[in-house]
This record gives structure tokens, C-alpha cells and sequence, in this order.
């Protein structure tokens, strides 16, 4: 089965204490549906100014990304900075140029609106209401969000919630979601929001599920050197996602597993800049480091 997923399809220019790159394949979008594609077909729903390289249509196409639902307006594609400090874990955002998402109001295509799974990546909430509006009785709809979201669209991301499975969001972010520090109390409350599965992430220190039959504690790979971790939180749902699509059983049987393989294709993400990384690894690559993480966990 595929994996429909919408968001931002973006050019990021990213500025690390070690680097700076201008103008790359970025956007919540982009990094969770090249993840996804390692385990799944993936639709995209996105869209782009006439400004978007052709290198970068030629990066989705080579991972069999479909781009039916990917629209090409006059006028400039999304456009985000920003600047890392020394200790990656923090970001900041220098510059949002809507461009072309600014009047961005996507109709499906026929073949899309069937699909079962569907990622509702970080894009405002507007939006995935949209989307998910066009779908006929999805299966598993998992939806991401970010603090801009909860400052400025909070009524449209509690409606949201209610029509959810599963809702991933990292710590801070549940923090000011429910104002509970402890992630634990946090995910109780979120639950009374709607989603039966909630999702905090917690960056290099892994992310934990609350869901019904229980928390998992998933780990991070452990990287010795992280290049960007732009788009990582993509990935682990994109991967996640693209996991549950193909996966035999029922999706309380295979998410713990889905969340791994999630884990392990954003440290893939994390050791290059934007997709530079990602766009290169191989299967086998992720099966390897999933194998590895087995054993560092096992008990
Ligand atoms: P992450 O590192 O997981 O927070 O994701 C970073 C990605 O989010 C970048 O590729 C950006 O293009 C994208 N992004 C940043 N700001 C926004 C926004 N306001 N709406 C949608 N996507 C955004």
C-alpha cells in the first residue's frame, strides 16, 4: 500500500557552526516522503514555484516519489533559513518565504484519495484539514505539527487532532500543547485531544509511544557526528509511515518496529546536509543499522 503524504516541499538554505548551503531540497514534505519511499510507494501532495531546480523533480523521481499531486505555480517555491548553534539541538529560524504555499489549496487526484495511509507532515493545519477532507475512509492518518502552529492556528490543530490515529509532536512542543513537563502526563492529556497513538519526540535521545498497549521507548542511533539534522523529525515519520504501509498485521503489531526503522533512516538524514544524505543510502544500509540497534537494546 502507499503512503499519501502532504507538507512543505521547500528550498532550505541551513547554517551549521561548520558550514553554510544555500537553496537545497528541503520542506517536512520532501525529507518524509524520500524516507517513506525505502519501504513504501509514496504520493506527494505539495507544491512549487517555477524557480524549484529540475534536479530536484529528478531526486523525487528517482525514488518512484508520485508527483500527480505536485503542483508547479509562477511565483517563488517555500523558502526556509535557518542557523544552528554549537550544540545542534538548537535552531533557529532566520527566514519563511511562503512564495507559492501562500495560496496553495490542492484538489487529489482521483487515485490518491483511496490511499490508507496518509501523513499530514508539518504544514499548517488549514491545510491538512484540506486534505484530509478529499480522503475516502483513510486507514491510519498520522499528523506532525511545529510551535508556529500552536502560536498562531490553535483552534484548527485541536479540530484537528480529533480526527487523528496518531499525532507526533517532540518535547517542547507537547510542553506548550498541555504545560505538563513530564512527557508521560503530557501524553495522557494529549490523548484526551483525540489521537489513540501520541508520539514525543526527543531529538538525539530518541522518541517515546503512548498507544494502546502501552509506551515503547525507541532509541536514536547513536551518531558520533551530526552534519545537519534538518528534516530529521521528517523522517522518522516518513520512514515510520512508509514501514506500517507494507507491513503485514495490525498496526499495534508493527509500530514499535515501524518507529525503528524511522529512527534509523533520520540518522541517515542527520549526516548530511538536507536530503544530500538520504538520497544516497540503500536499503540494506537501513536494515544494517536496524539490526545494530537491536542489539544495543536487547536485554
Ligand atoms: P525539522 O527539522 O524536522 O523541524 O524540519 C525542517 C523542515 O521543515 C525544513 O525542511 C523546512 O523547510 C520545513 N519548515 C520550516 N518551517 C516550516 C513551516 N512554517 N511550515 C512548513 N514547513 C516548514
Amino acid at each position: 500500500m502507499s503512503v499519501l503524504i502532504v507538507g512543505s516541499t521547500a528550498l532550505d538554505s541551513i547554517k551549521t557552526p561548520k558550514a553554510e548551503n544555500p537553496r537545497l531540497l528541503g520542506g517536512s514534505a520532501s525529507h518524509a516522503a524520500v524516507a517513506a519511499s525505502f519501504f513504501s510507494p509514496v504520493k506527494l501532495v505539495g507544491v512549487v514555484g517555477d524557480d524549484f531546480p529540475k534536479r530536484y523533480l529528478e531526486l523525487y523521481n528517482r525514488h518512484k516519489i508520485d508527483l500527480a499531486g505536485l503542483q508547479i505555480l509562477p511565483g517563488k517555491t517555500f523558502h526556509w533559513s535557518g542557523e544552528y548553534e554549537v550544540n545542534m539541538n538548537n535552531r533557529r529560524t532566520l527566514l519563511t518565504e511562503l512564495g507559492v504555499f501562500e495560496t496553495f489549496n490542492p484538489t487529489l487526484p482521483a487515485a490518491y484519495q483511496k490511499s490508507q495511509f496518509v501523513l499530514l507532515a508539518n504544514i499548517a493545519p488549514a491545510l491538512q484539514h484540506h486534505v484530509l477532507n478529499q480522503m475516502r475512509r483513510p486507514k491510519f492518518v498520522v499528523a506532525d505539527t511545529m510551535d508556529l502552529w500552536l502560536n498562531i492556528a490553535l483552534p484548527d490543530l485541536l479540530k484537528l487532532l480529533k480526527r487523528l490515529d496518531g499525532f507526533v509532536l517532540n518535547d517542547s512542543e507537547a510542553h506548550q500543547l498541555t504545560k505538563e513537563d513530564n512527557v508521560f502526563a503530557a501524553m495522557k492529556k494529549i490523548h484526551k485531544l483525540g489521537p489513540k497513538y501520541v508520539i514525543i519526540k526527543k531529538g538525539s535521545h530518541g522518541s517515546i509511544l503512548s498507544g494502546p498497549k502501552g509506551f515503547f521507548i525507541c532509541p536514536a542511533y547513536p551518531l558520533h557526528s551530526v552534519v545537519d539534522p534538518t528534516g530529521a523529525g521528517d523522517s522518522f515519520v516518513g520512514g515510520m509511515m512508509g514501514y506500517l504501509a507494507t507491513a503485514r498485521g495490525s498496526i499495534d503489531s508493527n509500530i514499535r518496529r515501524g518507529m525503528i526503522y524511522g529512527s534509523v533512516t533520520a540518522s541517515f538524514c542527520c549526516e548530511g546536509f538536507g536530503l544530500n544524505r538520504t538520497t544516497k543510502v540503500k536499503r540494506s544500509q537501513i536494515d544494517a543499522r536496524v539490526k545494530e540497534l537491536e542489539k544495543l537494546t536487547r536485554f
